[in-house]
């Protein structure tokens, strides 16, 4: 069985592998880690072709060192870009990838989850450097805080989605958003707004962000009996920060696949939160040095919230981080793939990385 496994692995990243990434450097410690050998590594990943017929909804985790990146292809065509890194991330990363890998030269939508630099910082050069057809997604002018300086990344990422002429909007949370797809993409919270109308407390009387983390857009995505949720550095009320991911968890309910969120912050990724969403399979966007070696993201309570949840089956990681994992305390769930994380879903199964699971049919 393991053998079966390996060989797919390799026949995967013969047919699928290219070399999207070669700004990125190899890992130096790959050789070091005790992950089973049947996933692919993530460096330089690619999935299958636009050209190549097939059924299969792609959700590609960009490595982008400190940040998050998500692309996603449905299996009707439809491209959105879930945030884009920090700045040059876009021209390093995230464009090369679409071209080469996806040959996408236009995306339907771009989706940017909060202000943070690590998220909004790459999307310039992408919204810059390609048409978006549909809509740009965020919480919108009144909800920025990042100061609007000449050269500040706010006020460069406002100037190129006017470049794309009336296309920037807020979504409304629980309506259709993207009505383009048969895939079901929910917009659950935006700005403590939540799909149920509810409005959570975490705007100032003057309708500014009390934490700019709070206001993330929080999506989910369904398709057949495969869901995914994602949602940005949504905050879970650690170190008396607003929870919204309690109320959010309730609204999307039992997952797949989570993508972790805030890089695994010990201000997210409360308790409840990860018990209503019982994903098997988590996602962490986390880098090695950099920003991070001030963060020390993932944070090993984190880490230890999913490793204790007895429906979490394993933990996928981009990179090592700055947490117990680079020293060497790695446990049986985690996985590291140094580098980008490809979820291939169908309606019920998915692959991580070239392995196929099975979804929990809820
Ligand atoms: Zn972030």
């Amino acid at each position: 069985m393991k053998l079966c496994r390996f060989i797919f692995a390799v026949v995967f990243l013969t047919f699928f592998g290219c070399s999207h990434s070669g700004t990125r450097e190899p890992s130096r410690d790959m050789a070091s880690m005790a992950n089973p050998p049947e996933f692919v590594r993530g460096r330089g990943l690619c999935a299958p072709m636009q050209e190549r017929p097939d059924r299969k909804l792609i959700i590609h985790h960009i490595d982008v060192g400190m940040g998050d990146s998500t692309f996603i292809r449905t299996p009707d065509g439809v491209t959105i870009l879930i945030d884009g890194g920090l700045p040059g991330q876009g021209r390093d990363a995230i464009l090369p990838l679409l071209r080469n890998c996806y040959r996408v030269d236009a995306l339907d939508y771009v989706v940017l989850t909060h202000f943070d630099q690590d998220h909004m910082g790459g999307l310039t050069d992408v919204i810059a450097s390609m048409p978006i057809r549909r809509a740009i997604y965020d919480p919108g002018e009144a909800m920025s805080t990042k100061g609007d300086g000449p050269m500040s990344p706010y006020t460069k990422f406002r100037a190129m989605t006017l470049l794309q002429m009336g296309k920037r909007r807020v979504p409304m949370p629980g309506a259709n958003n993207f009505p383009e797809t048969q895939v079901r993409i929910e917009v659950i919270a935006i700005n403590g707004r939540l799909a149920n109308g509810v409005q959570l407390p975490i705007l100032t009387p003057q309708g500014t962000p009390r934490d700019d983390n709070a206001i993330s857009m929080a999506i989910k995505i369904t398709y057949g009996d495969f869901n995914y949720f994602i949602g940005g550095d949504l905050t879970g009320g650690g170190q008396r920060k607003p929870d919204v991911e309690t109320a959010v968890g309730r609204l999307v309910g039992d997952v797949d696949v989570m993508h972790v969120n805030h890089h695994g912050s010990g201000t997210s990724s409360n308790v409840d939160f990860i018990r209503s969403l019982q994903a098997e399979t988590a996602v962490i966007s986390v880098a090695e040095g950099g920003m991070n070696a001030r963060y020390l993201l993932p944070h090993n309570e984190v880490l230890d919230r999913y490793d204790d949840a007895p429906f979490v089956e394993r933990v996928f990681l981009t990179s090592r981080g700055e947490g117990r994992i680079k020293r060497g305390l790695l446990k049986p769930k985690e996985i590291v793939l140094f580098g980008d994380i490809l979820i291939l879903a169908e309606p019920n199964r998915y692959q991580v990385n070239g392995l196929y699971f099975r979804t929990d049919g809820r």
